[in-house]
């Protein structure tokens, strides 16, 4: 199904998933997970691709996974940054050949090992326009409800997304936050800009203390000290943490579906426990 599909409808909350290719290569426990996934009939999965093409492989084999075994709707990400034209031209013609209808076009961040960097496209706009022009796949983009870190300011980043729906993006999928006020006041400011796509809240049910403190600083998302002494207090036990993970996701999308939200998109560290359970509660 077509993402302008997938989202058309209000009938439902609309639930997908974000899998990685696992570092080590293994995708036999990934495969497990993404079936007790499919329990939940996501609308979607998506699955992440290395910036420079560094997973490419085991990004397109856990697609063809998902599309032709666990017959799930999947959605590969697929990011442009330091790729040839020649690449993503061979790249974007194997994704349609697998029947794929959809993706989530991405610049991705620059690769620090990489030998050679081309820049034929700049940025996700490029991306989209050759997309536009040269395939039948529907696309899903990026939003940032804290400001993508490169951006100059907060105007110049949701100027981004309205270019980005113009030129017939679907959906967005917002980067992981944790204070649901930051995705509040992103949402009302892209209404008033115009953006009328559906934007898509993205959540991560915390499973360990360690994580929490690393994506908070990777990603520079807000997290409030009270919520972060709430997790701290059960860092020695895993369980413990599971438990407060989906407890803290559970409430952060009820406000979030009171607030109108059409749906969320987990990203679940390629782990099926803590999403479903959080679909569970709140469904
Ligand atoms: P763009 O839309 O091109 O840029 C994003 C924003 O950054 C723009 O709004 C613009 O305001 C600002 N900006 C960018 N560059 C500059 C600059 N040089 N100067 C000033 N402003 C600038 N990464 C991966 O590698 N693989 C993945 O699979 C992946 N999946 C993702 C999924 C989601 C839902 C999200 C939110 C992010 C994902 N990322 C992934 C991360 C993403 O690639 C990075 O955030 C990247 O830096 C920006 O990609 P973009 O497509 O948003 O880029």
């Amino acid at each position: 199904m077509k993402l302008s599909e997938i989202y058309k409808s209000n009938d439902k909350l609309i639930f997908s998933f974000e899998v990685f290719p696992p570092k080590n290569g293994n995708t036999e426990n990934l495969f497990e997970e993404l079936a007790k996934m499919n329990e939940q009939k996501p609308a979607l999965v998506s699955v992440t691709y290395g910036a420079g093409g560094s997973n490419r492989n085991l990004s397109l084999e856990i697609v063809k996974e998902l599309k032709n075994h666990l017959k799930q709707p999947v959605m590969p990400h697929f990011t442009c940054v330091c790729s040839s034209k020649e690449y993503i031209e061979k790249y974007i013609e194997e994704i349609e050949n697998l029947g794929i209808t959809n993706i989530l076009a991405l610049r991705g961040d620059e690769p620090q090992d990489i030998e050679v960097c081309y820049r034929d496209f700049k940025s996700a706009l490029d991306l989209i326009e050759y997309l536009k022009k040269h395939s039948e796949l529907e696309f899903a983009v990026a939003a940032y409800p804290e400001k993508h870190p490169k951006a100059k300011t907060f105007d110049d980043d949701i100027d981004v997304l309205y270019k980005k729906q113009n030129l017939g993006a679907k959906v967005a999928y917002t980067q992981v936050f944790f204070d649901n006020e930051c995705f509040y006041k992103f949402y009302d400011l892209c209404r008033k800009k115009s953006i009328k796509i559906p934007i898509i809240p993205g959540i991560m049910p915390i499973t360990s203390f360690n994580q929490l403190k690393r994506i908070v600083e990777l990603s520079g998302t807000k997290i409030n000290s009270k919520v972060l002494a709430y997790f701290e207090k059960y860092k020695d036990s895993k369980e413990d943490t599971i438990k407060a993970g989906i407890e803290f996701a559970s409430l952060q999308c009820e406000k979030l579906v009171d607030f109108g939200a059409k749906g969320m998109h987990f990203y679940t560290l390629n782990k099926a426990q803590s999403s479903v359970k959080v679909i569970k509660n709140i469904t």
